[in-house]
This record gives structure tokens, sequence and C-alpha cells, in this order.
């Protein structure tokens, strides 16, 4: 039992203890290639949460990881089969619900912990802030935690090199034989402007991939997703032990 993994620890252990710090994992399900399972974001996010919550346990942070929520927003896969999507507004509505009870117990900081591209938390934390204004809310999108191109030859942003390999080192046993994945290609718009990172529109993923990977993953290696497991839970760890030490009513030097 992981006194810091609130699904595994007990009454007995936490009725008292302090909590400085809140991790809420956000995940997705949906189709990764061919090559791998739709839980990937779930699975990858909930390891990452609690090796890092362990790392800043162990030096001295005292802080409860939320169970991981499964379903994120999708809303560019709706015809992809079995892709479940939660819409924006009730990924607000669970957020809210969580951080009320937090507050209610004290639990003043919260870290939502994200794994999946099509979560964007930003402007849920600017509305909570008003609802919850003694707490300190923020979201990390643990892909983005260290320089992947460090760690990898291919880019690409979904079910790429980078998830492959991770998902090698985690959870070998759901992922099919390299030879069983799609090539990752993907389309770009034919607005060239909307391809440079300054302007948005979602990308209709049936349309810009045909085996829903977005990035060449032939290059994976469990031993590249080892190093960069390593890498992120590092930082990750570093992020949860800051926010658990700070004074989050002197955030500002
Ligand atoms: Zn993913």
């Amino acid at each position: 039992m992981r006194p810091y993994i609130l699904a595994e620890t007990n009454w007995r252990t936490l009725k008292d203890a302090p909590i400085e710090l809140a991790v809420l994992p956000w995940g997705a399900i949906e189709a990764h290639n061919l090559h791998m399972p739709f839980g990937t974001d779930n699975i990858e996010t909930e390891r990452i949460a609690a090796e890092s919550a362990g790392m800043a346990f162990e030096k001295g942070a005292r802080l409860i990881v939320l169970p991981v929520i499964p379903f994120g927003v999708n809303t560019g896969q709706l015809d992809i089969r079995v892709n479940i999507n939660m819409n924006p507004s009730t990924q607000f509505a669970i957020l809210k619900d969580v951080a009320d009870v937090l507050n209610r117990h004290k639990i003043s900081r919260l870290l939502i912990l994200n794994g999946h591209g099509g979560n964007d938390f930003k402007q849920m934390i600017r509305e909570l802030g008003t609802l919850y204004p003694e707490m300190f809310i923020c979201a990390c999108n643990w892909f983005q935690s260290v320089d992947n191109s460090e760690f990898f030859d291919k880019g690409g942003g979904h079910a790429d090199e980078m998830e492959t390999s991770l998902m090698l080192y985690l959870a070998p046993e759901f992922v099919l034989p390299l030879k069983e994945a799609g090539k990752g290609l993907a389309k770009k718009f034919r607005v060239k402007t909307l391809n440079e990172k300054w302007a948005w529109a979602e990308r209709k993923w049936s349309k810009v991939t045909t085996d829903t990977g977005i990035g060449d993953p032939s290059l994976a290696t469990h031993a590249k997703g080892e190093k960069y497991f390593r890498a992120v839970v590092s930082k990750v760890s570093e992020l949860m032990l800051d926010l658990s030490k700070a004074d989050i009513d002197d955030m500002y030097a």
C-alpha cells in the first residue's frame, strides 16, 4: 500500500494525515495507431503520476494522487469507433466537484497531470479560481516536461515513437509487434497558416490519418521508453515537491 495513492490507502492512515497537494491524473480512451491499446494515455499518466509522487513523497512532500479520469476531449474523433468523448463542459463539472471536496477539507493545492493532447484545463482553472479563491490550481502536460527530441528520432504527437517506447517499457503486454503498426502518416491543413503554431483549428482526425496514429512508431524501443520515463518522472516529481512546499499566499518574487 502506497500512502500517497488515494485508491490504495485507508481511512486509518489518511484521516489525520497532512495533505499539502492533491494530484489529479487525466487521460483519455482512444485508438492509438493499430498496435497500442485504447487506454494508452491512462496507463502512461497513471504510472507517471504514481512514480513522480513516490519520489516527491520520499523527499518530504505530503501529497495524494487521486484516481485517473479515464475520458478525454475527443470531439475531433467522434467517427472513430468507440473513442469515448468527454466534452470540456463535462470535464469542468468533474473538476469543480473534485475541487469542492478538496476545498472543504482544506487541501488547497491541486495539480492536474494531463496526458492527452485534446485536454486543455487552462480556461477551466481560471474559472475555478473565481469559485475557490483560497485554492492554488495548476495543470501540466507531462509530455511537454522534457525536450522529446533528445530521446527520440521521430516526432509526431499521437501513438508515435515516444508513446510506443513508453508503452514498450510500461505495458509491453498490451503492445502488438511493431510490424503490425501503421506508419502514422498525417496530412496537414491546405490553409498553410493553420499549420503554424500561432493559428489553431481542430483537426478532423479520420481525415488527417489512416491508422489514427500521428508519428512513425517504427524506431520505438523499451530502452528509449525507460530513459524517457525516468526523465519525465524526475521533472514532474520536482514540480510536485515544489508545489507541496510552496506558500500559496506568497507565490511571486
Ligand atoms: Zn496518447
